[in-house]
Parts: C-alpha cells; structure tokens; sequence
C-alpha cells in the first residue's frame, strides 16, 4: 500500500528510503515475513507493508521522520504477546520490531536501578539480577517471552503487584522517539521528581501511540529473604472472593494473592495430574514475603481468615521446590483450558477485567450468571489481590457461531465490569479489541486523551486505531 509514495509529482520509493537508514538484511517486504508480524497473541490480524529492525534510537529516529514525511503508519512491536491486538498493524504501514534492541546496559546497584533496551525480555532481566540479591517485582505471566519495551508500553503488571505495583511504579526516565521523529527523556536518576508534568507516567501504558520507548532507566528491589504460600480451598466461590478484602483489611499486603475457579482447578488437573488440587469452588494461592519470622505469623494470620470465611483445606509451601511447582502451575493456566476438551481446533480467549476489591463477589457471581445465561463454560482466575480477574473460553476456531457467541459473552463480562465500578483492562491493555468500551469507562476523559495524541501525533501515524483514540 505505501511502496510508492506520489509526493508533489515525484514518486518515493519508500523501501529504498528505509534501506538508506538501516541496512538490507533489517527490512523486509517479503510477504511470509509480513505474515508474521501480521498478528500478536490475540485473535486479530492485519499485515504491514514493511518490517525494520533497528539497532538504534538514531535508526528509530531516522525511520520516524520518514514515515512523518510521508504520513506512514508506524507499529512498534516488542514480542508480539500482547492480548488486545496492540501491536497488529491495523492500518499497514511500517512494523518497527524492537527485540533487536535487547541489551541490559547498566545494573547501578548504589543506585537501585538499571538502564535497559526496549527489547530486553523480562525474564532475563531478573536472571540478570539474580546474582546481586535484587528483582524487578512486576511480574507477568509471559515474563519469559515479552519485552520490557512492550510491558512498559502496556502498562502492564502481575502476580506480585498486588504487593509491589505495576510497571508504573518501577519506571524512573524514558528515552522516547515522539511521532516527528524527535528524541526526548521523560524522567531523571532520581527516586522521585516534582518537576513538571509526569511525562514518563503518560508514556507507560500509552500502547505505542505517543511515541517509541528506546531506553528505560527501572528500579530494582531487593530480593525478599523469605517467601511462603497459603493455599485455601473453598466450596464456594464468592466466599473466596469475600476472602480476599477481608485478608487485606487485616494489614496483611501479602506478594501475591491469586484466585482460579473450579474450571481451572480441573484443567490444571488434566494437564498434570501430579498437580493433584483438591477439585473445589475455588483456590486462593496467597503468598506473603518478608523475613522468616515475619512470614510465619502472615502465614497463620491468614489461615485463620480463610477459615473464618469457609476455606475447608488449608496448607502452606515454605520449600522453593514446593513454590516453584505451585507458581509453575498457576503459570500455565490460560495455556491449558484447552486440555478440557478432545478437539484440536479449540483456542483459549481471555478477558482482563478489574473491579474494586468489594466488588469481587458481585464479579464472580455476574460471571457465573453470563455462563449459564450462555450455557458456555468460562474459566475464571486471576489476580485477586488487585480485583484483577482473567476469564477465559475456549472456543473452536472453526465454528463461527462459537466465534459470535464469545464475543456477546465478552461483551457482558465488560460491561459487568463497568457496573460493578471496575474496568475493562486491568493488565493487558485496550489495543484494538477492547476500544468500544473507552467512552463508557472514561467519558469526557477520552476526549481528553484524544487531545494529548493530536498534540503529539497531528498525522496520526504513531499506531493508529488503537485504545478508542479515533
Ligand atoms: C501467556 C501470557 C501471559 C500473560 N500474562 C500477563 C500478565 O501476567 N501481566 C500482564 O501485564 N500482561 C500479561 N500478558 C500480556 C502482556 O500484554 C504482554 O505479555 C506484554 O506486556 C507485552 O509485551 P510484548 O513485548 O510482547 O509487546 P507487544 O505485544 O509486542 O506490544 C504490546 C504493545 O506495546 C507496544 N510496544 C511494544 N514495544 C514498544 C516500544 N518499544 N515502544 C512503544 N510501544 C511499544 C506495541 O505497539 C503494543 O501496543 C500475557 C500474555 C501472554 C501471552
């Protein structure tokens, strides 16, 4: 769609012009390449006309002013596991594959922080880390195969932010390619800053529409001493859900506070029986870090408040061995919905909603009632310390009445969401799937936003058709 540009008479080869900024083998056209920058980990798919791979910020730069020049659309994309069709290049254009810019620059321990590329993986960072007793706490289930760069970009979180918080938190400066290719930083070295506008808050989360993250300074935490699990099995699941306020309000912030249902509870079952979860309502994995001496009583303390609201088993995993089995586990969960069911055509599609923390027996009650309403069955879990619930499908991909039926059953589950005070994307974004929700959650904020990204992006190039901007 953009090989040729016609400028004021002239025509632009527009593969040419890139090939002047990085060299032939980081540039492609051909179409099985495109084809698989054409889709990331959700059901959406459309293909760009080119594919870059820079090595640097000057490269990304460089390939910015271009398609500034010439009003092309420009996708970053990190790993491509994002869940809402954030870095699916709707429009075309150029899909800016950063995972070539992966190195871990800086470890500054006196200083409590590291200086990293966009696509360093997450997973690396922490191994990186490891050595000197510190960690970057968010905590993603795809820690092992997304980029920090794409995290950032999607404001993202997991397991332990209930504790710790989300990427936001742990975000200390940018280094941004704002869409007419000029190069900012956003924050400074320092643990907390007054000085102006929070310009690093606005690029977390902003999904690659403002700009492109090329370097992020993060802060690092040192590793807790002691970690252990409580695991409190339920026959009822609003019970759990009530569970989960009444441990907070007891000044308990446990690291990890995690709920699945009884679906999940058997499909994890069947993936590996060895698993052997007592098969219930629900399962709280509570986790508490700290000392040894601290975690002990956290431990008992919350027991005892499961008890009280009806857990009927309860037990704890203080061996790394025995944590390390549970948290592998609690990992796969999306992955194996699939294993309940004996046809190879089922896909698993999950949904991000959040709600406040009183309001997750409302949640999972509403759930519950959508999945009889449907006669179809949704997997439910999450991580509850945040009101943060994933639900889950699996359809076959081949059946179009199961395609529609999933998306009148995503529906209800957004809009139960925003009714019970939540909202639609508590980790994973809003991308392309979830943007017909953006005016319902965030009115006049909106147009807002739609302000902020006409300020900084008038040619709308930087990721077009994404988070309900248009
Ligand atoms: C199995 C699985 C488990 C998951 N678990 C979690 C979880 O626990 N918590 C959670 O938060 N998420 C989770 N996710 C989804 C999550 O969004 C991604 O894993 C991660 O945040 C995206 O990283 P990525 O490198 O794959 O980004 P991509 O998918 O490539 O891109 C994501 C978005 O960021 C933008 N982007 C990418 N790189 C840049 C950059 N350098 N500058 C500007 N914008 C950029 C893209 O345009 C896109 O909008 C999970 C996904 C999977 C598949």
């Amino acid at each position: 769609m953009f090989t040729i540009i016609s400028s004021g008479g002239l025509s632009v080869d527009i593969f040419n012009k890139i090939q002047d900024i990085v060299t032939l083998n980081r540039v492609s056209r051909d179409p099985a390449e495109l084809y698989c920058y054409s889709y990331d980990a959700s059901y959406i798919s459309s293909s760009p006309d080119y594919v870059v791979m820079p090595h640097s910020t000057q490269e990304v730069s460089a390939i910015v002013k271009l398609a500034s020049q010439y009003h092309i659309p420009i996708v970053p994309r990190g790993a491509g596991t994002g869940l809402s069709g954030g870095a699916v290049p709707i429009s075309g254009g150029i899909v800016l594959d950063m995972s070539r810019m992966n190195k871990l620059q800086k470890i500054d321990i006196p200083n409590l922080q590291v200086l990293v590329e966009p696509g360093l993986i997450h997973a690396r960072l922490n191994s990186a880390l490891e050595p000197y007793g510190f960690f970057f706490p968010p905590d993603p289930g795809s820690s092992e195969m997304c980029t920090l760069g794409g995290f950032i970009a999607n404001g993202g979180s997991g397991m332990r932010s209930v504790k710790y918080g989300t990427v936001t938190r742990y975000v200390l400066d940018l280094e941004v390619v704002l869409p007419d290719g000029e190069i900012i930083r956003t924050g400074s070295m320092t643990m907390k800053s007054a000085s102006g506008y929070d310009l690093t808050a606005l690029m977390v989360g902003s999904e690659g529409t403002l700009g492109i993250i090329t370097a992020a300074r993060l802060k690092i935490h040192p590793i807790p001493k002691a970690r252990k699990v409580v695991l409190a099995h339920f026959n009822d699941l609003e019970a759990a859900g009530r569970t989960v306020p009444a441990i907070m309000s007891q000044g308990i912030v446990p690291s990890a506070c995690e709920l699945m249902d009884s679906t999940t509870i058997q499909a994890l079952n069947i993936y590996d029986p060895g698993l052997d979860i007592p098969e219930c309502e629900a399962l709280l994995l509570i986790e508490v870090d700290g000392t040894p001496c601290s975690i002990d009583s956290d431990a008992v303390d919350i027991a005892n408040c499961c008890r009280a609201l009806g857990a009927f088993d309860i037990n704890t995993a203080g061996s790394v061995s025995g944590q390390q089995e549970i948290w592998k586990a609690r990992r796969l969960v999306g992955a194996v919905m699939t294993r309940l069911y004996p046809d190879k055509t089922r896909v698993y599609i999950g949904e991000d909603i959040a709600v406040p923390l009183s309001a997750i027996p409302a949640m999972l009650k509403d759930i519950r009632s959508i999945s009889s309403r449907y006669n179809i069955t949704i997997m439910t879990y999450g991580h509850a310390g945040d009101g943060n619930l994933h639900t889950g499908m699996a359809i076959d991909i081949l059946d179009t009445y199961q395609y529609e039926q999933l998306k009148q059953v995503a529906d209800d589950i957004h809009r139960a969401a925003l009714r019970n005070g939540g909202t639609v994307s508590g980790e994973h974004g809003i991308g392309c799937v979830r943007e017909a929700y953006m005016e319902q959650e965030h009115g006049r904020g909106l147009d807002v936003m739609k302000q902020i990204k006409k300020a900084l992006d008038p040619h709308n190039i930087m990721n077009p058709q994404k988070v309900g901007l248009e």
